[in-house]
């Protein structure tokens, strides 16, 4: 019998947990001849996420879990599960329902009778959604489709089925700076995207605030494209042609007109835009920097106080 691993990254999720569990196991006995392993991971949350995932563990043995000793955040998680999990194919759903789990068999059924490796979900519309959340998110997928050498779709979810092969691949990444929507791109493969529209969250509220969601993006961004640092190699070299072109023109004019002592407000302006200009391009260079050094350190994505699984 085949097998899928349905990974689910839960940070303080008591609420959203049993609603999901009810909800997916319904749509799961739809499955015929499919196996499911259910992978909770809990990711540092302080309310009783864990206790309800063991109380399921207790009545259900396909319910496995991974409790992390802190928060390492939701992409620590996915990856935690993945490194963990057995099923031949791999799935990630949010404890929310917001990744809808009556999808997932006609997923199975595009992968196993076509040509696909890989099957996504991508909401069409982001309704419910707080509207300058919307428009932030769309202009984040414009800037990094323009700058990116790989494509991201826009409204695209973590809510993707894989095969084991393509799994492989991506455990074979193991970068700290962690951004799963670009990597799903990277590893390649044939992928399907069907589309749905956006459901809103079943209980409890969500975990990325507007801040969160700003980090995520830049992370995003210096992940996959090295293009913001070419800025500020731009503004250099478009700063000395200005400059050259000032020089000559004052040198004509204190010759024709002699040096009357004037003009230190534009020299003002001058200094500091130059020096904003220069404080952006080295913000953007520690950017890149400090991702480095987090790389280097090669210190564990996650740390796991407790699991199941053998
Ligand atoms: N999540 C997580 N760790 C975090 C933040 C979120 O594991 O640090 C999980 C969360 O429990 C949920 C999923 O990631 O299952 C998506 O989070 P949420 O629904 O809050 O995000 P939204 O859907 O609003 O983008
Ligand atoms: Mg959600």
């Amino acid at each position: 019998m085949e097998k899928i691993s349905v990974i689910v990254s839960c940070y303080n999720e008591e609420k959203t947990i049993p609603l999901f569990y009810e909800e997916s196991k319904k749509c799961f006995k739809e499955l015929k001849d499919i196996e499911i392993e259910y992978i909770f991971v809990n990711d540092g949350s302080f309310d009783k996420t864990l206790d309800i995932i063991k109380e399921l563990n207790k009545k259900d043995k396909s319910v496995k879990y991974i409790s992390f000793s802190r928060n390492f955040g939701k992409e620590a998680a996915m990856f935690a599960g993945l490194e963990l999990c057995t099923g031949d194919y791999v799935t990630f759903m949010d404890a929310d329902l917001q990744d809808p789990p009556h999808m997932l068999k006609e997923m199975l059924e595009i992968i196993k009778n076509e040509e696909y490796d890989m099957v996504g979900t991508r909401r069409v519309n982001r309704k419910g959604e707080p509207p300058i959340r919307s428009f932030f998110a769309r202009l984040f997928y414009k800037m990094i489709n323009k700058i990116s050498d790989i494509k991201m779709v826009d409204g695209a979810r973590d809510y993707m089925l894989m095969t084991r092969q393509v799994a492989e691949s991506l455990k074979t990444i193991k970068e700290y700076n962690r951004y799963s929507k670009g990597l799903f791109n990277f590893v390649g493969y044939n992928v399907k995207w069907i589309e749905y529209e956006n459901v809103e969250r079943v209980a409890g509220e969500t975990k990325w605030s507007f801040w969160k969601l700003f980090k995520y993006a830049i992370e995003g961004l210096t992940a996959f494209s090295t293009a913001p640092l070419l800025i500020s190699s731009f503004l250099g070299l478009l700063f000395t042609i200005v400059a050259f072109v000032l020089i000559i023109f004052i040198i004509i004019k204190t010759l024709i007109f002699g040096d009357p002592t004037s003009g230190w407000p534009s020299l003002a302006c001058i200094i500091f835009m130059v020096s904003g200009v220069q404080l952006f391009s080295l913000g953007i260079i520690g950017q890149y920097l400090s991702k480095t050094y987090l790389e280097v350190k090669k210190r564990p994505l996650y740390i796991i106080k407790e699991t199941n699984i053998k």
